[in-house]
């Protein structure tokens, strides 16, 4: 079990400021995330697009804004737990357990919670049957390529992740890829590529088919996929990744004992605390009178639920609220000189 002053649920830009506020009060916070990255609602649903209302930034796109403050949070050095889902949540006296979908278990006196619209998940192939197969031979993400090493690898999907993948593993693994479109979304580049590869007989492309069925009787063997014009094809699989895109759940956060309102949670305004001591919830799924869904007041909301986590994680030390320009030991925890 991992020791923490507070455990924050979500990277999005929320949940990375709340790691700058706590940390520039000297505490401790790791971050977990159901993505395989920071950046939340910024990076998966806009990277591209420019932001305009972020104070002294003019202009800056999603992606931008997520790197920055990435580097701005660098000091800390703090531990990120990427695709793990925030599943369990119980009370330990003074203490809360935080148990991970990768059944990793942290405790601390807070839990901030910067859950956005809920945790990133992927889309998953409706199939009878693909259940039994799930997280043996289907797969919804790489974590580690090694593991996808000599494999017979169906990939379905047409964007950027069904191609990057294609293109990747088709370095050392047998690729079919299959989408149910002729037309690909992905990058036109990455597509020239994989076309060359079809041409040299080093990876198969199969289209505008669906998956049809499964067949093996421990592990995957083969899958049957069905063309528009009805012909079926078998094709020899062992590891089927998919990649149809994400939806967003708010998941297990509804099942916790928190005030609900709709899909967000009921707190107050004055330190973000939720109707249980010591949970803590700032960014899109806080709600209060007047809140606005922006970026700069879950900025403001995480300034502030930082001072009551500070309270509870040094119970015997005063809080003093210090400038970054003029404090000594907050320039320390920054590495400044
Ligand atoms: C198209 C678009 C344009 C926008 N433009 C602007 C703009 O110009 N200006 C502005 O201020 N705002 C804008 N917004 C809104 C802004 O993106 C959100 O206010 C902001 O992303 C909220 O940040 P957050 O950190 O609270 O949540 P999110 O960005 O939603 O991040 C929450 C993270 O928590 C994770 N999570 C949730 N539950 C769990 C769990 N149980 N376990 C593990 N992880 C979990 C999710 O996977 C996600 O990564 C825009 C939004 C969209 C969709």
């Amino acid at each position: 079990m991992k020791k923490t002053d507070v455990v924050i649920i979500g990277a999005g830009p929320v949940g990375l400021f709340a790691v700058h506020q706590l940390g520039i009060k000297g505490l401790k916070a790791v971050v977990i995330d159901n993505l395989d990255k920071a950046g939340g609602q910024c990076i998966e649903l806009y990277p591209d697009k420019p932001i305009y209302d972020i104070p002294s930034v003019p202009e800056c796109t999603g992606e931008e804004l997520t790197k920055n403050l990435l580097e701005q949070i660098k000091p800390f050095k703090t531990e990120f737990f990427y695709n793990e889902r925030v599943d369990e949540i119980k009370q330990d006296k003074d203490n809360w357990i935080v148990k991970t979908s990768n059944n990793n278990e942290f405790t601390a006196p807070s839990i901030l919670i910067a859950g956005g619209v809920g945790s990133f998940e992927p889309r998953k192939l409706s199939n009878k049957d693909t259940g039994r197969y799930e997280g043996k031979s289907i797969f919804y993400a790489v974590k580690n390529k090694e593991e996808f090493k000599n494999k017979n690898i169906s990939i379905f999907g047409g964007g950027d992740s069904a191609l990057d993948w294609a293109l990747e593993l088709s370095k050392f693994s047998k690729i079919t890829l299959i989408h149910r479109r002729n037309e690909f979304r992905g990058a036109p580049h990455t597509l020239s590529e994989i076309k060359k590869l079809e041409n040299e007989g080093k990876i198969s492309i199969k289209t505008p088919c669906q998956l049809e069925s499964l067949e093996g009787v421990k592990n995957l063997e083969s899958i049957l996929i069905k063309f528009d014009d009805g012909k079926t094809e078998k094709i020899k699989t062992d590891t089927i990744l998919s990649f149809f895109g994400l939806v967003m759940k708010l998941g297990p956060i509804a099942e916790w004992g928190l005030n609900m309102n709709k899909k967000t949670i009921e707190v107050n305004s004055e330190n973000f605390e939720t109707n249980k001591k010591g949970i803590f919830a700032a960014g899109d799924i806080c709600s209060y009178p007047g809140k606005l869904k922006l970026i700069l007041s879950g900025f403001h909301e995480v300034a502030l639920a930082s001072v009551e986590c500070f309270k509870r994680a040094r119970p015997n030390e005063k809080y003093r609220f210090e400038f970054t320009t003029s404090s000594k030991s907050i320039q320390d925890r920054l590495g400044k000189k």
